[in-house]
C-alpha cells in the first residue's frame, strides 16, 4: 500500500498530525523506533499503578482549544501540581510562594515577605545577566540558595552563572499562600493514564513499532508521498554541522512494599550533594490504591548518542546550529519537521499539540 503520509515517532506530535491527517481523509503509516506508542508520555501500568515511564507528565495549559481537543479524547482528573523540596531535610513549599516564605524566615504577610526579598535583590543591579542574577533578583539569594542553585545546577550540568536567564523564568512567584506548582487555568492527568491519547489519536492508522527510520530510510520514503519526521533533526542530517547537545536523565523506579512513600507526587531535592533531582511517586497522580507503591528517581545526565535525548539546550551555541538545520529542513519539498526533537524546542505537551494544530490547520483546505 501507499501511504499520504510516512510519520516518524508516535508520540503526541507524530500521534496529533496523524489524527489530523486521518480526519482530513489521508492515509498514514507510522513508525517507531521503541517497541511501543506514545513517545515521552508513555505510561507502563505496574502493581495496578500506571507508571509516567519517561518522567513525571502533568498537563496544563491556558489554551482553550487545545484543552477541548485533549477532554474529547479522555477525561482529566482534577490533579494539581504542587511539589514539595527537601532541601537537607528542610521541607519547603514550592512553587516559591508564602508558605514558603514563612517557613523560612518566621514572617506572615505579603508584606513582610517582600520586604526580605527587596532587601536582597539589591546586590543585583542591572538587567539579570545570567540564571544566578536573574534567581536572585526574583526571590532573593536565601530562596536562591536553598531552591534553585543546587537543583538547576544539577539538572542542567553547569553553574547557574553559565547558564541563561530564561529558564527560571517558567518558574512563579506568588505573594498568596498557593501552591500550585502551574498558573495555567487548565490542569490534570488523564484517568487511566496517558496512553488513552495516543491510542484515540492514532486509531485507524498503520503502525510499525520497533523500526528505526533513519536505518530502513529509502525503502520506508518509498511507501508514501510525505515524511513527517518527529525525531533528532541532527541525526535527520547525519549530523553533517555538528551534534546538537541535550539533556538526558537516568530514571530509576522501584516497588516498594508500603502504601505511601512520600504523600505526594513530586518530591525535589535541591541540595547540591543528592545525586537526584527529584523522586516521583506516581500512585498519587491519579490517586490509585494498592499495598505497594512505585517510585522513580530522576538523575540529571550528559547526553551521548545512543541515551534518551530528553531536553534541548536552547543557548547561543545550539541556537545557531540549530538554524542551520532548520533551513535544511524548511528547503525540503516532500518532508515536515514536528516536535520537541525536530523542532528542538522545549515544548510541554500544550504546546506540541498547538503546534502541529496550527501547521495543519490549513494544509487539506
Ligand atoms: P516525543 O515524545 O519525544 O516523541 C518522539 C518519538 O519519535 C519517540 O517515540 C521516539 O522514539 C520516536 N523516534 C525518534 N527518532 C525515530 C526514528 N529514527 N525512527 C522511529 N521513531 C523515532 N510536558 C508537559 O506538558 N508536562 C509535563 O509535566 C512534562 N514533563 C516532562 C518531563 C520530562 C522528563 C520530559 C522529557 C518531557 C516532559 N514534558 C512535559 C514534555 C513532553 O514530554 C513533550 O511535550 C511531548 O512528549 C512531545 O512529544 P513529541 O512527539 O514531540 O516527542
Ligand atoms: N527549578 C529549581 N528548583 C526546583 C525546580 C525547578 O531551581 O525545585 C528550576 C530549574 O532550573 C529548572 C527550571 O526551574 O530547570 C524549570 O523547572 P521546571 O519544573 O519547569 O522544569 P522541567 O524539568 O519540568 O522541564
Amino acid at each position: 500500500m501507499h501511504y499520504d503520509y510516512l510519520i516518524v515517532g508516535s508520540g503526541l506530535s507524530g500521534a496529533t498530525f496523524a489524527h489530523e491527517a486521518m480526519k482530513a481523509g489521508k492515509s498514514v503509516l507510522v513508525v517507531e523506533k521503541r517497541d511501543h506508542i506514545g513517545g515521552n508520555i508513555y505510561c507502563e501500568r505496574t502493581e495496578g499503578i500506571n507508571v509516567h515511564k519517561y518522567g513525571a507528565h502533568i498537563f496544563h495549559t491556558d489554551d482553550k482549544q487545545v484543552w477541548d481537543y485533549v477532554n474529547d479524547l479522555v477525561e482529566f482528573n482534577n490533579f494539581i501540581n504542587s511539589p514539595i523540596a527537601n532541601y537537607n531535610g528542610l521541607i519547603l513549599n514550592m512553587p516559591f510562594n508564602m508558605n514558603t516564605f514563612s517557613k523560612l524566615w518566621g514572617i506572615s504577610t505579603p508584606k513582610e515577605a517582600k520586604a526580605i526579598i527587596d532587601e536582597q535583590k539589591k546586590e543585583i543591579t542591572g538587567e539579570p545577566q545570567n540564571l544566578e542574577e536573574q534567581a536572585i533578583s526574583l526571590v532573593g539569594r536565601d530562596v536562591y540558595e536553598k531552591l534553585i542553585k543546587g537543583y538547576t545546577e544539577k539538572q542542567w550540568g553547569r553553574s547557574c552563572t553559565e547558564l541563561p536567564a530564561f529558564i527560571i523564568k517558567r518558574l512563579p512567584v506568588r505573594f498568596t499562600y498557593d501552591n500550585n506548582y502551574f498558573s495555567d487555568r487548565y490542569q490534570g492527568i488523564p484517568i487511566g493514564g496517558y496512553n488513552a491519547i495516543i491510542e484515540k489519536l492514532l486509531a485507524g492508522a498503520d503502525i510499525r513499532t520497533g523500526v528505526d527510520y533513519l536505518a530502513s530510510r529509502a525503502e520506508l520514503d518509498a511507501l508514501a508521498d510525505t515524511v513527517v519526521y518527529t525525531g533528532m533533526i541532527d541525526a535527520y542530517y547525519d549530523y553533517c554541522f555538528g551534534d546538537l547537545e541535550y539533556r538526558s536523565l537516568r530514571l530509576e523506579s522501584e516497588v516498594l512494599d508500603e502504601e505511601d512513600h512520600q504523600g505526594i507526587a513530586v518530591v525535589n531535592y535541591t541540595d547540591r550533594e543528592t545525586p537526584w533531582t527529584r523522586i516521583i511517586e506516581h500512585k498519587h497522580f491519579e490517586r490509585e490504591a494498592s499495598p505497594k507503591t512505585i517510585i522513580t528517581k530522576e538523575y540529571p545526565a550528559d547526553f551521548e548518542k545512543g541515551m534518551e535525548p530528553y531536553y534541548p539546550i536552547n543557548d547561543e551555541r545550539n541556537g545557531a546550529l540549530f538554524a542551520q538545520y532548520k533551513a535544511k529542513g524548511d528547503a525540503e519539498a516532500n518532508v515536515l519537521f514536528l516536535g520537541r526533537l525536530a523542532e528542538y524546542k522545549y515544548y510541554d505537551m500544550d504546546d506540541a499539540i498547538a503546534a502541529v494544530l496550527n501547521r495543519t490547520e490549513s494544509m487539506w483546505r
